[in-house]
């Protein structure tokens, strides 16, 4: 899986080869790629949200790539931020099924 640094860096055009050649193949990093343009590029500059969890986070999240402890932190930034709960549900909504990440068993 792609890092946060070389998901920013193919959104911004700065990734090299490998990290293209990567996306190209993985559904799960192209579909957090996708994500990450719609929505990052919205909230980029947004200095009232600083405590919040970055879009990818949110996203990675929404995917379930998070390790556990990310997970629980979220969820409970979630509770009581009205600004993340309505961007993951729209993250949410966007995700197309096909990129569904599965869990292991
Ligand atoms: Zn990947
Ligand atoms: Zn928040």
């Amino acid at each position: 899986m792609l890092s946060d640094n070389d998901l920013l860096a193919a959104l911004d055009g700065e990734a090299d080869a490998s990290v293209l050649a990567h996306l190209e193949a993985c559904p799960c990093c192209a579909a957090r790629a996708a994500l990450l343009m719609r929505f990052e590029r919205r909230l980029r500059g947004c200095l009232t949200r600083v405590l919040c969890p970055p879009t990818l986070t949110l996203i990675d999240y929404s995917l379930r790539l998070l390790d556990p402890s990310q997970q629980t932190s979220v969820a409970a930034h979630l509770h009581s931020c009205r600004a993340c709960a309505d961007e993951l549900a729209q993250i949410v909504a966007e995700r197309t099924p096909k990129y569904r990440v599965v869990q292991a068993p």
